[in-house]
């Protein structure tokens, strides 16, 4: 087996979002597979991590920053250097959709063509700060927002005439207003320039809106896996009360309630994800859901003093974890099962650790590499109440 390699990228150390790439395929997942070992070992078995077939060019989200080269002539687009503010120019990635890498290779060629400026953060002038491309790969539709420093956007009509020439494939065109000293890509103002502003993809036989800030999984072929798994562990079986906690725009209520929820609750922060969510219920005709938007853990908090009651739980907090309110209701609601989606086994470990304690039992955890060549490692697990 090849262990070491020269890795493929040549801005490997650069940008440093590729962690693993030195290690070959069969290797990298052998590293995430020891890795849950070592931090979640002391709950029960592994299952082998789930791999990918071609572990290429699986994002369906690419965002590349703008910005002048180091002496000032040339307009470059890519990545920040690890720790940095500095654009590491990078025109095509091996884990980008490469459709979306064109594009903003040709967003650059046009800023140049219409003598448009990328935004400088030093001095506030400028234009575009950011190029994000969202792609559907069950649907095609491909949606592009260009993030500017200003709302001020001279000439977009026409801009957005030539960069639709050049790619007749693109559906929507987005300019999102971002004219704060922040490292968040994403402003609150949005116009949508060509298109209906949003683009819809195909995962697991539903069919999901997705908008410019909404939460969409980035790697849709483990995807299905993972919720695939979710409801094989789940085993709804056409009566259960469903909770679906931290659930963006209702990917997993969803899918749940078209295969044997009696009804889902989703609950969810980001109002847009929430309203994403109950267009795709009506979209997909699924009548047995419903949405609210609120804090996962004050939910939970206010559903356990209310007496509510969930048969099954589905949690899909981000990086940081459950927040320990969220787990403590969730234990007084005690349903009999929870399933336990992570993008970090870290929080994941502190998580279980608390379930463990009060009355679960960790049954299952299946690791799913949803980011092939990076160190983040993506699980779900089963717990039941003893
Ligand atoms: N289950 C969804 C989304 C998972 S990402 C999917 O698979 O597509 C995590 C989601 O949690 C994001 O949509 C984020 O907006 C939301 N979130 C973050 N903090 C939250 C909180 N305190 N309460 C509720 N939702 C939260």
């Amino acid at each position: 087996m090849e262990v070491q390699r020269e890795p493929q990228c040549p801005v490997y150390r650069k940008c440093g979002g590729c962690q693993l790439q030195n290690l070959s395929y069969e290797r990298q997942l052998q590293w995430k597979q020891d890795r849950c070992r070592k931090l979640l070992g002391q709950f029960g078995k592994i299952e082998p991590i789930l791999g990918m077939e071609h572990p290429y060019h699986y994002r369906n989200k690419v965002q590349a920053a703008f910005a002048w080269d180091k002496r000032g002539g040339k307009i470059i687009s890519g990545v920040y250097q690890s720790g940095t503010h500095w654009v590491v120019p990078v025109d095509s990635c091996l884990t980008e959709d490469k459709k979306a890498d064109e594009i903003i290779v040709s967003v650059r060629k046009l800023l140049k063509a219409f003598k448009l400026r990328p935004y400088d953060e030093d001095t506030g002038r400028g234009l575009l700060r950011h190029v994000l491309v969202k792609r559907g790969f069950g649907t095609g539709e491909l949606m592009v927002v260009l993030v500017t420093g200003t709302p001020v956007f001279t000439a977009k009509r026409h801009f957005v005439e030539e960069l639709l020439k050049l790619h007749p494939e693109i559906t929507t065109i987005v300019q999102n207003v971002n004219d704060t000293r922040t490292s968040m890509v994403l402003g609150r103002r949005e116009s949508t320039l060509y298109g209906p502003g949003y683009i819809t993809d195909i995962l697991c036989g539903c069919k999901f809106r997705i908008s410019p800030r909404s939460f969409y999984q980035i790697n849709p072929v483990q995807t299905e896996l993972l919720y695939g798994k979710a409801m094989e562990y789940a085993e709804l079986s056409g009566t259960e009360k469903v909770l679906d906690a931290y659930c963006g725009i209702g990917t997993i209520g969803l899918v749940a309630a078209k295969s044997g929820a009696g009804s889902v609750l989703g609950v969810e922060l980001n109002r847009d994800a929430v309203k994403d969510a109950i267009t795709n219920a009506r979209e997909n005709g699924v009548k047995n859901i419903y949405f609210t938007c609120a804090d996962a853990g004050e939910f939970m908090a206010d559903a356990a003093i209310e007496g509510e009651h969930f048969d099954t739980v589905f949690l899909d907090p981000p990086r940081a974890g459950a927040s320990e309110e969220f787990l403590g209701a969730l234990c007084s609601l005690a349903p009999k099962k929870a399933v336990y989606i992570s993008c970090n086994p870290e929080t994941l470990a502190r998580d279980l650790r608390f379930l463990q304690a009060n009355h679960y039992k960790v049954q299952k955890i299946q690791p799913v590499d949803m980011f092939p060549h990076t160190q983040h490692i993506e699980l779900v697990c089963l717990l039941s109440r003893l």
